[in-house]
């Protein structure tokens, strides 16, 4: 594969360098096209094919690169080369219809009250005021319609993940969280300079999982700078700390703190599951780190 967007069309050599993957996409296009029955791909042929100047063969092979990195883009001259069936066919499934009728009901019954992409930001659904969290497509329903209304699909989520960090990315290749999570491993490390003025050097950091579906996750919802700019999170944990500094200088055990009884309840909620707790992961390991335990989150149960 070349990196379309970078080749050269102004030297002689680059040229005949792009001239050579021109040749090469015609190549590869003439047996998609023999193999089956395309709308597009014999138009985008046929330009390649032609005595297009070069700088907008080069637009047609960056499309054709995008496409194969689950990139592609449809335009409105590219839908007309499409039977009429398939551009009405997204209107089969009416998400409109649905979270009209449905929504509050699904988000409802699924009773998460944190975002499940950044298990950070709060989210509810608040049924006698008709107010509910936005319902993600997972798989964006401009690019899959046909997943529009599949309840596998629809993640009820925070605005900041949904609307400004997720968008339209296509996901493919990214941690469904329906099917995987983040609870296991280790994720957080926290960093201070323990000199009275922790407020001023603490940094969160997300650890690599060395799992591309996760890190990609952890990538695009930029979960370290939501965390480490989340000052609830800082205060919470600076009044940890200090709680940590006040037990041991009462010269209480630290590891016999006990984090379940209600004397605790406030620090870190293990009543409820990871997914009615803002950063309860984050928390349990701080506390573990803190104070030399062993505590778990708290998975939500099967229903
Ligand atoms: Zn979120």
């Amino acid at each position: 594969m070349f990196d379309a967007v970078n080749l050269d069309i102004q030297s002689p050599a680059g040229k005949a360098t792009f001239d050579l993957a021109v040749n090469k996409a015609i190549a590869e296009l003439r047996i998609l096209t023999t193999r089956y029955t395309l709308c597009l791909t014999p138009h985008i042929l046929e330009q390649l094919e032609s005595g297009l100047a070069r700088h907008k063969k080069k637009r047609y092979l960056c499309r054709l690169e995008n496409a194969k990195r689950g990139h592609s883009q449809v335009t409105d001259a590219d839908k007309e080369r499409f039977p009429t069936w398939i551009q009405v066919f997204k209107d089969c499934f009416d998400y409109e219809a649905v979270s009209e009728r449905f929504g509050m009901a699904i988000t409802g019954q699924l009773a998460l009250t944190v975002c499940p992409y950044c298990a950070l930001e709060e989210i509810q659904t608040y049924s006698a005021i008709a107010v509910r969290p936005d319902l993600d497509h997972f798989y964006p329903k401009t690019r899959f319609p046909f997943l529009a209304i599949s309840l596998f699909n629809l993640i009820p989520a925070g605005s900041i993940c949904n609307q400004k960090h997720k968008r339209n990315s296509s996901m493919l290749g990214h941690m469904n969280p329906y099917i995987d999570s983040l609870e296991g491993a280790s994720v957080f490390r926290v960093g201070f300079v323990p000199d009275g003025n922790e407020a001023q050097t603490l940094t969160f950091d997300v650890v690599p999982q060395n799992d591309p579906f996760k890190d990609k996750n952890i990538e695009l919802f930029k979960i370290k700078g939501l965390y480490n700019g989340n000052e609830n999170l800082r205060a919470w944990y600076l009044a940890t700390y200090k709680l940590r500094e006040f037990l041991k200088g009462q010269g209480v055990e630290l590891s016999t703190v006990n984090f379940n009884s209600p004397l605790h309840a406030a620090v870190l909620d293990l009543g409820r599951p990871i997914t009615k707790v803002s950063a309860q992961k984050f928390k349990v390991e701080a506390i573990n780190d803190l104070f030399e335990q062993a505590l778990q989150v708290v998975s939500q149960p099967e229903n």
